[in-house]
């Protein structure tokens, strides 16, 4: 479905974005992922080479705009068009809002929303030149209802959510669909760093009765970003096993 396609996922070293960047690669797009760290964008696609998937990677701080512009404006050139942009670079926080400093709080948001901001505004004016283009965030199912603490996270994630809804309307007269996927509870670092008796009382609550793993999500991404998502646009969609209600 993908043949041809430049895709750029975030966050695609590891975890989610690590399967996401695996399954676009696998339906043949030209995956370009992007990591924090020059060492983990290698582990990444050091991994992948021995599945015989090949990425290219790079490694700008998402929150310094003249970086991510650099960065972009090198693979319009080298590929002549963006057709798929994954934003879902992202980190948590577990702390109560007492424990929490104002820096650690601004700190999620430039991680989670503005370095987003500037992805997108950077892929933007060619996404426009070429009438086409799909972007993509990874929002929350806590974007929905919140969580008991850790506020930057499920605050950083709404935002998420009212960045893709203005954007679809934004970016429609373009034919450039924008649009979010809000996890539940994933197999990945971020969940397997949570205490035993914190995780197995949260699976009891989810009602197909597992917690979901990286391809449960990555192939969402797949379908918003398909021709079968043509008229989607705008939508979070919910990929929790329903532990949302
Ligand atoms: P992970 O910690 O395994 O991976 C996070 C990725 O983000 C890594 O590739 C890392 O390099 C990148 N990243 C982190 N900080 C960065 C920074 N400052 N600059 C650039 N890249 C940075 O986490 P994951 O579980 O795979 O999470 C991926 C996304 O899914 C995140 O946006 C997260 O909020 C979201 N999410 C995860 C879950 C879950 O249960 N795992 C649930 C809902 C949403």
């Amino acid at each position: 479905m993908f043949e041809g396609k430049v895709v750029i996922v975030t966050g695609g070293t590891r975890g989610i974005g690590l399967e996401i960047a695996r399954k676009f690669a696998k339906e043949k797009a030209q995956v370009i992922i992007f990591g924090s760290k020059e060492e983990s964008v290698t582990k990444a696609i050091e991994l992948l080479k021995k599945e015989d998937i090949v990425v290219e990677g790079y490694y700008p701080n998402l929150n310094n705009e003249a970086e991510v512009t650099d960065v972009i404006n090198k693979i319009y050139a080298t590929y002549k068009h963006i057709d798929v942009l994954v934003n879902n670079a992202g980190i948590s926080a577990s702390k109560k809002i007492t424990e929490t400093t104002y820096e650690e709080f601004t700190h999620i948001m430039d991680v989670n929303v503005n370095a987003m901001f500037n992805m997108i505004k950077a892929v933007t004016p060619y996404m426009q030149k070429q009438k086409d283009g799909v972007i993509l965030n990874t929002s929350s199912m806590v974007s929905i209802y919140g969580q008991p603490s850790g506020v930057g996270y499920p605050t950083s994630k709404s935002a998420v959510n009212g960045l893709t809804k203005s954007l679809a309307r934004e970016l429609a007269p373009f034919n450039i669909r924008v649009n979010a996927v809000a996890p539940g509870i994933i197999n990945t670092d971020m969940v397997k760093n949570l205490p035993k008796d914190v995780i197995e009382p949260l699976i009891k609550t989810i009602p197909l009765g597992r917690i979901g793993e990286p391809a449960d999500v990555a192939n969402a991404f797949i379908f918003l970003a398909s021709p079968m998502a043509s008229y989607i646009t705008g939508v979070v969609l919910s990929v929790d096993g329903a532990a949302r209600s």
